[in-house]
């Protein structure tokens, strides 16, 4: 193989990429004609940190590295980050052309797979907050946690459009109809600031390209069966959306569009989004999504072919890096993926570099160290957490419960960060428990009481009796990441929780349900016995931002970002046919209704 690399550069000033002052399109320009083609292939490649260490780095002129969802350094705290962060960074720039490497993680509701991280709510629950200017917030404020700890790349927003509640990933979508996802958009500002430039800039990434929530039966990795008339209609718009807010990088969908994965799309990924919609940024793969294109374990030649020709300009393969850097050269050397296709991705790559300043500041900015999980931050989410809350039903006004109640609090998920914050938290999948600070449900209500006395919690509900003015079950899902969730027993409450519930009801004084959960559940032979419901979503580490909502110390202004079904007999629901929902899309009460 012939490595045509140029002259290694002396210093910044006599070497024009190095130049600060010149125009971007000018760097890359001089940059790409100094890279040979490993220098090329090695920026397209994407190894999870678990099997790559700082020398191969150096070695391969590896140019970006993830931690999938919580694969984070031991101990897992913010410094910690920083420092792994710079490990990796300084032996990128150990290379011969010191090319920054980036570092992408998802961050999909605050810095979530560091400990200590605020984690706001998750998608839906913004969704039902609709305030744009307070999503773009969230992204100010998790581009400044990312900062301190040196992660430059997040892979988010999720973008989906999920019109199935039984798919696992409901609770990443912002809405059901392509306008919320699209108005929500703005998270993209927050994240990347003024063209990716401010201090605390870092690279946004729309999810999952396209139709990830469209596949039949909610299928998570499915098959979205439609014409590309309703494609176009109802998955493509908030990409638009994110195109024209100058999104950074466009992630691939594990899921098929009639039948052809796609990861080998080209009509989508290079006519419709290079193409039509002019991205100027580049785009990756979802983790081992190559693997998926023949249908069978692993990948070949043909499908690292397939994946690169189709527009993909970086690839995510978590261990098996080396191996597709062999066999995209391979396929270089014999012409089945030409090089202008090559320098194509590594001119979108390297212009995001650019453009973020790697090449002028590399390492970790600790002063953002203290950030994380900052109290100005706290006090974001929980401001968020309240404006997500959605009342469903407020019989004889049992909300706002009044400071003087006497209050009985019961339920999983009332006294417990891990529930409330859902999948992706510390962990990939979550964990109900203590897995990272913040403030439980039921700690909360404690803080609104006049007195915290006034609130007596146990998880089952026993211990219940008349002496109490109201009942507060919180309940719902366990936590859960992809596929299908928990989904078994077509979405209904675990009997743990209507256990819960039904002592409550014993006792013969009013019962709120608050649900936490990533989607509508199954609610409907129950709603009748209850005289509230609540819908939090996932609500993240401020639980306090219930309590407000539950106190009347905030209105309620959540309104639903989807429709609420009777049953699964009625999914997919959102078709315009006719079928009564339980609760329709938009619905919210305040406490003026
Ligand atoms: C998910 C993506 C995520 C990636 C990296 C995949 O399993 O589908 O949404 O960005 O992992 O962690």
């Amino acid at each position: 193989l012939t490595t045509a690399g140029g002259p290694v550069p002396a210093a910044a000033g006599s070497v024009r990429y190095l130049d600060p002052a010149r125009p971007v399109g000018d760097r890359v320009d001089d940059l790409l004609g100094r890279m040979s083609l490993a220098d090329k292939l090695g920026q397209m490649v994407q190894p999870e940190r678990r099997f790559i260490g700082p020398d191969e780095i150096t070695r391969y002129r590896i140019g970006s590295v993830l931690s999938s969802g919580g694969s984070a350094p031991r101990p897992n705290t913010p410094r910690s980050w920083a420092d792994m962060y710079d490990r990796f960074q300084r032996a990128a720039l150990a290379t011969r052309l010191r090319v920054p490497m980036m570092y992408g993680v998802d961050a999909v509701h605050g810095h979530n797979n560091v400990v200590g991280a605020t984690i706001f709510p998750h998608n839906i629950g913004l969704g039902a907050a609709r305030d744009p200017g307070l999503v773009r917030r969230i992204g100010t404020a998790t581009a400044e946690e990312m900062t301190g700890t040196g992660v430059d790349w997040d892979f988010a927003p999720c973008l989906c459009v999920a019109r199935d509640d039984r798919w696992g990933r409901t609770y990443e979508s912002f809405g059901e109809v392509p306008s919320l996802p699209s108005s929500m958009a703005t998270v993209i500002d927050g994240l990347q600031g003024p063209g990716l430039r401010g201090p605390a800039s870092v690279l946004a990434t729309a999810k999952h390209f396209v139709g990830d929530g469209g596949t039949a039966g909610g299928d998570d990795q499915g098959d979205a069966r439609m014409p590309e008339a309703e494609l176009r209609a109802v998955h493509l718009p908030p990409f638009r959306e994110a195109v024209r807010r100058g999104v950074g990088s466009v992630m691939v969908s594990y899921s098929s569009w009639n039948g052809v994965k796609m990861h080998r799309n080209r009509h989508l990924i290079t006519d419709v989004l290079k193409g039509e919609m002019r991205f100027p940024g580049f785009v990756v793969s979802d983790y081992n999504g190559i693997d998926q294109i023949d249908g069978r374990p692993g990948f070949t030649r043909a499908e690292v072919v397939a994946a690169v020709n189709a527009g993909i300009d970086m690839v995510m393969v978590p261990d098996r890096w080396r191996r597709f850097i062999e066999l995209l050269r391979d396929a270089v050397e014999d012409g089945d993926v030409r090089m202008a296709r090559i320098d194509d991705a590594n001119r979108r790559i390297l212009t995001k570099k650019f453009e973020l300043g790697l090449f002028e500041r590399p390492l970790a900015d600790r002063s953002y160290l203290g950030t994380v999980g900052s109290a100005a931050h706290r006090g974001l989410a929980r401001r968020a957490a309240a404006k997500s809350q959605v009342v469903l039903r407020n019989n004889d006004e049992v909300l706002p419960l009044d400071d003087d109640d006497k209050i009985f609090v019961a339920g999983r998920a009332a006294d417990d960060i891990g529930m409330q914050s859902g999948g992706w938290t510390v962990s990939w999948q979550g964990a109900p428990g203590a897995t990272t600070p913040g403030t439980t449900i039921v700690q909360g209500m404690r803080r609104a009481a006049s007195r915290p006395a006034n609130v007596t919690y146990s998880k089952d509900g026993s211990g219940v009796d008349r002496s109490y003015d109201v009942a507060v079950a919180v309940v719902g899902e366990k936590p859960y990441a992809e596929y299908h969730g928990d989904r078994t027993d077509d979405l209904r409450l675990a009997k743990a929780d209507l256990k819960a519930i039904s002592r409550l009801r014993a006792a013969k004084i009013p019962v709120v349900v608050v649900l936490v959960s990533g989607r509508p559940l199954n609610v409907a032979s129950e709603i009748a016995k209850w005289d509230g419901l609540v819908a939090a979503w996932l609500p993240g580490s401020e639980g306090s931002g219930v309590a407000d909502v539950l106190f009347g110390d905030a209105d309620p202004v959540g309104r639903l970002p989807v429709t609420w079904p009777r049953d699964g007999g009625q999914e997919p629901i959102n078709r315009g046919d006719g079928k009564r929902p339980l609760f329709p899309l938009d619905f919210g009460l305040t406490y003026d209704d």
